[in-house]
């Protein structure tokens, strides 16, 4: 079959992939514990729901303005004023169908055939994958698990080259839940400030941050670049609002007009309801987002001590999102189990627990752990794994005692 040149340069999602299998394999009868899902197990709460309800009552069901409606755009703004003391007009808003489609437009409206693109690695993989779709080229600098998958603006800018156009930061980082440091951002940004490098943001979980850390990228950005920094948001984890498909892209009004003008031959608006409950969202009480938060939190904080508990599996506390990215190095070997996809394979077929393998995030050797789901899953997915590592790992003597 005669696919265009572009299929056979991108992979599917490999997180995807797992939420798919976990969803063929309980159809078919079989109980999984899920801790593939990168997506909140809270219900959207209440308010957010009224407000949709209200939306499709009052027959709020046609196109909108394809960057949204101007009470969307403007709650966006507020709350980012609001949260960070950064302010931006109603046009250098969009709003996107999911935080992936302001990375995506960003993507497109800024990157193309030569030019490179820096990110971090272990990363998301859509990052990669959205910038080849761009025909760009992603130019992956890593990160080391020794201290704490710290972004390092020294290594980024080595990576630098004239052929640079832009730099992408997760922050907090999936899978590995790091922060940048502001300080290393603003290096990175007064450098890109003064060679043309665009400066893009990922801040799908923002809201996610376990302890008060200075975390005001925004701020840094406007006070650095503001003429080469995109920000792209989503209200997917904050709100635990996935399946709304509801983000954002603020920028330059000039990318938001590029990106408006993709957008507009591609998906067009983001659903009208959706619309009108990400406006509850981002307007009424936030409470719903520390409760969640606080429950992060404490299983964050259980599940690392279950784990950890075997020396073979190794891993930190993360400070942000949701997940543990635990290397399991010391639990695979030339006759056992060789990488960490035969390892997530053989979790799942034998004790039906679903993990990601590292090798989704560029990162073999690894795998992510999502605590989106109840304590008691957690519990009894970790007495599983821990099982597993029993009897299949090779014997360490501190996990002997
Ligand atoms: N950025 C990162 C790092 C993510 O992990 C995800 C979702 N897994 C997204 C962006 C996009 O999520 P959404 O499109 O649901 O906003």
């Amino acid at each position: 079959m005669m696919l265009a040149d572009r299929t056979g340069r991108i992979a599917g999602s490999p997180t995807m992939k797992v939420t798919a299998t976990v969803d063929r394999l309980r159809r078919s009868g079989i109980d999984v514990i899920d801790f593939g899902a990168g997506e909140p197990d809270f219900t959207t709460p209440d308010a957010i729901k009224t407000a949709a309800h209200e939306a499709l009552d009052r027959n709020f069901t046609r196109y909108t303005p394809v960057a949204g409606i101007a009470d969307l755009r403007r709650a966006i703004c507020d709350r980012y004023k609001a949260d960070y003391g950064v302010e931006y007009a109603d046009e250098q808003v969009i709003v996107t169908a999911g935080g992936k489609q302001a990375l995506y437009n960003t993507a497109l409206s800024l990157f193309g055939p030569g030019d490179e693109v820096i990110t971090h690695a272990p990363c998301w993989p859509t990052i990669p994958e959205q910038i080849k779709l761009a025909d760009a080229t992603p130019v992956l600098v890593r990160t080391h698990a020794e201290d704490g998958f710290s972004v390092h603006a020294q290594a980024i800018l080595d990576a630098v080259t004239p052929r640079t156009r832009g730099i992408i930061i997760n922050s907090p980082g999936n899978p590995t839940g790091a922060l940048i440091a502001e300080s290393e951002l603003r290096a990175i940004a007064e450098v890109a400030a003064t060679r043309g490098i665009w400066v893009v943001i990922d801040l799908c979980y923002e809201k996610l941050i376990y302890d008060a850390v200075a975390h005001n990228l925004p701020s840094v950005l406007a006070d650095t670049c503001p003429e080469q920094a995109v920000l792209c948001g989503s209200a997917s984890k904050a709100y635990a609002m996935t399946g709304w498909r509801c983000g954002w892209q603020i920028g330059p009004s000039a990318v938001i007009a590029a990106s408006n003008a993709i957008q507009s031959h591609s998906t067009s608006n983001v659903t009208s309801i959706t619309q009108k409950a990400a406006v509850a969202a981002l307007v009424g009480s936030q409470a719903p987002v520390t409760l969640m938060l606080d429950e992060y939190r404490k299983r964050r904080d259980r599940l690392h001590a279950w784990l950890t508990a075997d020396s073979r599996l190794r891993c930190r506390k993360p400070a942000g999102a949701f997940y543990l990215f635990v290397d399991i190095g010391d639990a695979l070997s030339p006759d056992g189990f060789r990488t960490s996809l035969d390892f997530a394979d053989a979790l799942l077929e034998e004790s039906r627990v679903a993990v990601t393998p590292g090798e989704a995030f560029d990162a073999p050797g690894t795998i992510r752990i999502s605590y989106a789901t109840s304590m008691e899953l957690l519990e009894e997915g970790s007495a599983r794994l821990l099982a597993f590592v029993a009897t299949h790992a090779p014997q360490t003597t501190a996990a002997a005692g």
